[in-house]
């Protein structure tokens, strides 16, 4: 039976310190539970306890209750690149510590409410927009602090901490720098920059570092775990640049697939100013379309939900007050989801940069004759002809305008602007 990491893909290095974790977090609740009179671990600050425990094995010390080397601590840092499985890692961990094995068994009560979400000492935040606001994260940090109902650990997962607003930030930061003896805090981060994570809260955690797995490995996942065939997965692998999730959407969704093809189309569009700006549209509407199809269905789940809770026709005593009031609630309703659908879009789009990002490599590694793989089996011809019409510094000088798109969206540039300027960039090379 496969356990709770067995999702992680290509990930030995951080399965294993996971693994250790987890084992030294079961054997801090043993010795919690056990009345024995030589066990040293006070029960109200056992996390404290370890960390002497840890501190006493480096400095020589031997014997202590736990493994030593194992090293259980209160704040983790999940980095890596985008599908690399972050927060994949993060729920496998938090399962780990809520298994009642200890282990990360994938089948007890404890693994299976964690990974399905119902675990009720399990809190995940996920940001629907594009920041994490200070109430959300104060709220969350509060009921953190109370005692697992379930006797082990209390465990937040914060998906992106990267997109915590600064006063978010300090209100984890209060959370981790005093962290209550039973709360265990998960950050998800694209790395461990300080644009990414604060260093003050950087300082308080250990970093699992995830690497981007081979594209031999997610096909193997593809395969295994999906059913799907070997040969549509590689493909699939391949083109998903390591991006285990998206891999999975190539290999099994038409739409998906057509959507990249539309984007790979782009290079040899680019015939003048007019079939640029044509392009920069339709890339930017597609995108948007692709968004709005995303959230579409929970916009109106929300919003009937919203208005059954809130008596929506009701003509009794009470119900024009109550209007007034819903007329706020739904206003902030639609507020968040327009905030979800524009970081809808951005991630559409951000994907659409990605394959565009994959030709024009494709078209320098051939260009350089370099001994790799293409990341786009199905335009790697194409990408070829490039590379030689625009020698190795032309194939560079296109790359670096679709990053440098990605890196203006990120900080914040009109996504239509950026990308109308990438695709002049392109077509002048
Ligand atoms: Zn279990």
């Amino acid at each position: 039976m496969p356990d709770v990491f067995a999702e992680l893909v290509g990930q030995d290095d951080a399965v294993d310190t996971l693994r250790r974790a987890a084992a030294s977090a079961a054997a801090v609740l043993r010795a919690a539970h056990l009345p024995a009179p030589s066990s040293t671990v006070d029960p109200d600050d056992d996390l404290a306890a370890l960390a002497e425990a840890d501190e006493g094995a480096e400095a020589g010390g031997t014997g202590t209750a736990v493994d030593p080397g194992a090293g259980m601590t209160h704040a983790w840092i999940f980095t890596g690149p985008p599908g690399s499985g972050r927060s994949v890692a993060a729920r496998a961990f938090a399962a780990a510590l809520q298994c009642v094995h200890g282990t990360g068994c994938g089948t007890c009560s404890g693994c299976h409410t964690t990974l399905t979400g119902t675990h009720a000492d399990v809190r995940l935040v996920a940001p629907e927009g594009l920041s994490i606001g200070v109430g959300e994260m104060r709220a969350l940090v509060l009921r953190a602090a109370s005692t697992p109902s379930g006797g082990r650990w209390q465990v937040v997962i914060i998906e992106d901490a990267d997109r915590l607003t600064e006063a978010a930030g300090n209100a984890l930061l209060k959370a981790v720098e005093e962290p209550p003896p039973r709360t265990v805090f998960l950050l998800c981060a694209p790395s461990t920059h300080p644009e990414d994570v604060s260093v003050t809260i950087r300082s308080r955690c250990r970093v699992v570092p995830l690497r981007q797995p081979s594209a031999a490995a997610v096909a193997e996942v593809l395969v295994r775990r999906d059913g799907i065939a070997p040969d549509v997965a590689q493909w699939a692998a391949a083109a998903a640049q390591g991006h285990v999730g998206r891999a999975r959407r190539l290999a099994r969704d038409p739409e998906a697939r057509q959507r990249r093809d539309a984007v790979l189309a782009v290079p040899r569009r680019l015939t003048g100013v007019g079939t640029a700006l044509d392009a920069a549209s339709a890339l930017i509407e597609a995108a948007e379309a692709e968004a709005a199809a995303s959230v579409a269905e929970s916009d109106a789940a929300e919003r009937a939900a919203l208005q059954t809770a809130l008596g929506a026709g009701g003509t009794g005593r009470g119900a024009a007050g109550a209007t007034r009031g819903s007329a706020g609630q739904l206003k902030d309703l639609e507020k968040r989801q327009k905030s979800r659908a524009t970081r809808a879009q951005r991630d559409a789009l951000d994907r659409a940069l990605v394959d565009l990002a994959g030709f024009y490599r494709d078209a320098l590694t051939s260009s350089l004759r370099a001994p790799v793989a293409p990341v786009h089996t199905d335009t790697a011809a194409l990408a070829e002809a490039g590379g030689q019409k625009w020698a190795p510094e032309g194939a560079l000088r296109r790359l670096e305008a679709v990053l440098e798109c990605r890196a203006a969206i990120e900080a914040n540039v009109k996504p239509r602007i950026a990308v109308e300027a990438m695709m002049l960039s392109l077509w002048r090379g």
